[in-house]
């Protein structure tokens, strides 16, 4: 009998399984609190439920929790880790302290059929969707799992191309019989795929990224070839119609490439593009991988970017790079992979 595996189910899920047994919903959120908040690896150690339920539990089901494979430290704190699915899926997390903030960055696919040409996810080509359940785990499962503050999605693999089992993982993580993350604190990123936007937005309370890189169609679409299919100009109109409850963010990515769109056409689209809007502009470093010929924008050109978004009423902030000595740093997960990883293994 295949059992049900518990990390991933939702509180109505985890009472269906118990309910024909005689059990009550408080028993059900026993349950939850020991796989989403306690962490517990095996159904033996999960406390504050009758030792015969617990009993039946192991007979239908396990945790679904599992550790990862391998791990690489960064010198600023960042830590990148290797999870293998049951099936043998690769994917990589990013723990990233940052004082009282403690982020955890989650993949959704085990690589990705995007094919973002700076992208080393996107050149490892697509393996194959994770379930809700080991998107999840690659929160509960870290040695610092209990004090994570903040999750982005921005991982391997295009969220919306997902997205039935991101929309679980965003209701699991930010649920108060879950994680209980406050929606504020969760992060989706998205290229932009106008059916998978307009249904997330509809369907999740959680902040949203639009990787933009370029304010023009054809030089994004060099970037990212979902622009042919999915124009950026149609998502952001999505994105400014929506009526944006309090405290809810909505974002553009940004990278600057040398030479590439950082000149001051650049500039003044981006303004012309975000002004009058809520959005957010988050200008980031660009990461070379492999026989890359582009590079960053210099530093001071990012802040010449910000400087002028800002004054012109436009919120704008200059991310810094972290992780960048282990590839995990934006467009680097799974550069090391085809050339076999090289992290320990963890315990
Ligand atoms: S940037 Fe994101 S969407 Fe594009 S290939 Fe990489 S992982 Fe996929």
């Amino acid at each position: 009998m295949n059992k049900e595996k518990l990390c991933g189910l939702d509180i109505e899920e985890i009472f269906s399984l118990i309910e024909p047994h005689g059990y009550a919903h408080h028993h059900a959120v026993s349950i939850a609190n020991g796989i989403y908040k306690k962490r517990v690896t095996e159904i033996s150690l999960l406390g504050k439920i009758p030792g015969k339920l617990r009993d039946l539990l192991m007979e239908l089901s396990d945790t679904g929790s599992f550790k990862p494979v391998c791990s690489e430290s960064s010198g600023d704190g960042a830590v990148k880790y290797l999870f293998r699915n049951e099936i043998g899926l690769e994917y990589e997390t990013v723990y990233l302290p940052d004082g009282k903030r403690r982020t955890v960055c989650i993949s959704t696919q085990s690589g990705c059929r995007m094919g973002c040409s700076f992208c080393a996810t996107g050149r490892y080509g697509f393996r194959g969707n994770l379930t809700a359940g080991e998107i999840v785990n690659q929160i509960v499962s870290l040695p610092d799992a209990g004090d994570i503050t903040h999750v982005v999605f921005m991982g391997m693999g295009e969220p919306m191309d997902n997205l039935d089992n991101v929309l679980r993982a965003c209701r699991i993580i930010t649920s108060e019989w879950g994680l209980a993350l406050s929606q504020r604190n969760v992060t989706v990123s998205t290229v932009g795929i106008k059916a998978g936007v307009e249904r997330f937005l509809a369907e999740s309370g959680c902040n949203l990224t639009l990787s933009l890189h370029s304010p023009f169609a054809e030089e994004r679409m060099r970037l990212v070839p979902a622009e042919k299919a999915n124009p950026v100009n149609e998502i952001i109109c999505i994105m400014k119609d929506f009526p944006l409850l309090k405290k809810r963010r909505f974002s553009l990515a940004y990278v600057m490439i040398k030479d590439f769109n950082d000149t001051d056409r650049h500039l003044e689209a981006l303004m012309i593009l975000t002004l009058g809007s809520s959005i957010r502009v988050n200008l980031l470093p660009y990461h070379s991988s492999g026989e890359d010929v582009l590079i960053s924008s210099s530093a001071e050109r990012m802040q010449y970017f910000k400087h002028n978004l800002v004054v012109s009423g436009v919120s704008a902030s200059v991310r810094k790079s972290r992780g960048n000595d282990i590839s995990a740093s934006c467009g680097l997960l799974a550069a090391g992979r085809s050339k076999g990883h090289k992290g320990k293994k963890s315990k």
